[in-house]
């Protein structure tokens, strides 16, 4: 390892505690890019090295192995937050893709800027957001709703700017999924916001707020760990059981993952550390010093029953780091 690169790499860092299911071994190389320039040079040096690497936002959305990762686990900057003049009452806000998401909304909200507030309570970095196009399925609202623009080091090392409609955003997720291992970085992003009234903003905040509090349950877990049934595209197995469907699910076009797994009996099921959530079933908790191999097989376990009885398959809305 070359005298510059090593003063920036950390070796055999415990990834757990940077993610939100503390679960997950060893990093052999660990990297927090201060700036765009040390993070390509870095990126250049693993490629050289034929060195697997992955970007880590806040580890909400991971499952990570108990092996831990044979590479280099990355951390993009996350110091800049900055507002610029739109037309009218818009305004363009950009983050570097490491910051909080909690703390470009708490930017953008202090600034009476509108359309960011439907995010407030999911954990994780703007990156992370971009990459899943996360949001808050009660109202619809996705990421990808607010977000023009973002910039991006592509696998060749080159820094280019793409607009919205290059992420083909969906539900919960992006384009940047389909690239495996070659890896795009997004560096920053842009997001065209409307100057509003604060209190306004402030109150949708703490109706979803409240809303969180009482549907999110409490312990370690990375979230939804399925993805929502879209009901359109599921024509065929959904009219088998469409009766037993409760109507909010019809009225907005899909099926609660976690409605599923209920119906198979499997709320509360435990194996090893982990256990489905008696509170929302699609929650897995680590209750107990949790392995992500009991994380692996609750999830097998859930998609064959799912399977079984609704002829439909789960796919995961988190993703392996194995
Ligand atoms: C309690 C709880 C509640 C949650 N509620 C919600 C919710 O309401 N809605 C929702 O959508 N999600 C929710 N989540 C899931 C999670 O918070 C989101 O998916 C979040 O956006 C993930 O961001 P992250 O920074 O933690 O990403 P990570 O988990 O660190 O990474 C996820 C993926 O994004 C990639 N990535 C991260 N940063 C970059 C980057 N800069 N460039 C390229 N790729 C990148 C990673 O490589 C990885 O593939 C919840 C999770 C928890 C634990």
């Amino acid at each position: 390892m070359d005298l510059v690169i090593r003063e920036v790499i950390r070796e055999n860092v415990r990834i757990s505690p940077l993610t939100t299911f503390r679960i997950g071994g060893l990093a052999k190389y660990f990297f927090e890019a201060q700036n765009k320039k040390e993070l390509k040079k870095v990126i250049n040096w693993a490629q050289k090295q034929n060195i697997p690497y992955f970007i880590l936002g806040g580890g909400s959305n991971i499952l990570v192995s108990d092996k831990g990762f044979d590479g280099l686990l990355i951390k993009v900057p996350a110091k800049d937050i900055k507002v610029k003049k739109g037309r009218g009452a818009l305004r363009i806000v950009k983050a570097e893709a490491g910051v909080l998401l909690s703390k470009l909304i708490a930017f953008s909200v202090k600034r009476g800027l509108s359309g960011l507030e439907y995010f407030i309570g999911i954990p994780g970095t703007v990156g992370g957001a971009i990459y899943g196009n996360a949001g808050w399925p009660r109202n619809q609202k996705s990421i990808g709703d607010v977000m023009v623009g973002a910039t991006l080091l592509m696998p060749n090392g080159q820094i280019t700017k793409k607009r919205a409609d290059w992420f083909k955003f969906v539900y919960r997720s992006s384009k940047l999924k389909n690239f495996g291992s070659k890896k795009i970085i997004i560096l920053s992003a842009e997001f065209q916001l409307r100057a509003g009234d604060k209190n306004e903003i402030l109150q949708t905040q703490e109706e979803i707020l409240s809303v969180r509090k009482r549907g999110i349950p409490k312990g370690y877990s990375c979230g939804c760990v399925f993805k929502n049934i879209e009901i359109k595209k599921n024509h065929s197995s959904f009219f088998r059981f469409a009766d037993q469907l409760p109507l909010a699910f019809i009225k907005r076009g899909s099926i609660s993952a976690g409605w599923l797994i209920d119906q198979c009996g499997l709320r509360g099921y435990k194996i090893g550390g982990a256990q489905i959530s008696k509170q929302h079933a699609n929650f897995i908790i680590n209750v107990d010093k949790a392995k992500a191999c009991d994380v692996q097989s609750l999830i097998e376990i859930v998609q064959r029953q799912v399977k079984k009885k609704f002829d439909i398959n789960l796919s995961l809305e988190i993703e392996y780091l194995l």
